[in-house]
């Protein structure tokens, strides 16, 4: 399997999940710097391949999940990801006015750096508490969906292994 055939299922397999919810999934790579990111414009979530917490960001956001009461162990991957979907669907529960308040907020707070407020965010929080939410209910699914990019990811190592 090619580094190319490899990410091309891996994204098939997270598009099969994302489209459920009428989102498509995209490689980071591919649109710009953003790692896991929401574009409403165009109704896409993007990710990178990153299984588990590598900056203080990534295990801030990690602590902030637990906020939320999480009754499932997932990795950081799968969080993220539902984090942004979680984006997706609940935007339409603010109106403009209210994006224009917190994305000014939005500013200062990431001046600072403090992540706890970041998180706080109410578009921030109800992505998240929308991620917990889905997951608690659909623990096996989402346990699903990340052995099945595991098995791709062995899959694509032993291959490279062999070649
Ligand atoms: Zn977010």
């Amino acid at each position: 399997m090619t580094g190319t055939d490899y990410e091309t299922k891996v994204k098939d397999i997270i598009n099969d999940f994302t489209g459920k919810f009428g989102c498509r999934a995209l490689p980071a790579h591919l649109l710009g710097d953003n790692e896991f990111y929401y574009y409403p414009a165009i109704e896409t979530v993007v990710y990178v391949y990153k299984f588990c917490p590598r900056f203080k960001q990534d295990r801030d956001f990690m602590n902030s999940v637990k906020m939320h009461n999480p009754k499932v162990k997932l990795n950081h991957f799968m969080w993220a990801l539902l984090h942004e979907v979680g984006h997706h669907m609940t935007e339409d529960t603010f109106d403009e006015e209210e994006k224009d308040r917190i994305n000014k907020k939005r500013w200062r707070v990431m001046k600072t750096q403090a992540i706890h407020p970041y998180y706080r965010l109410p578009d921030e929080w109800a992505a998240t508490e929308w991620a917990v939410t889905y997951a608690n209910v659909h623990a096996e699914e989402v346990k699903n969906l990340w052995e099945k990019i595991c098995a791709l990811t062995n899959e694509y190592k032993t291959s490279r292994a062999i070649a």
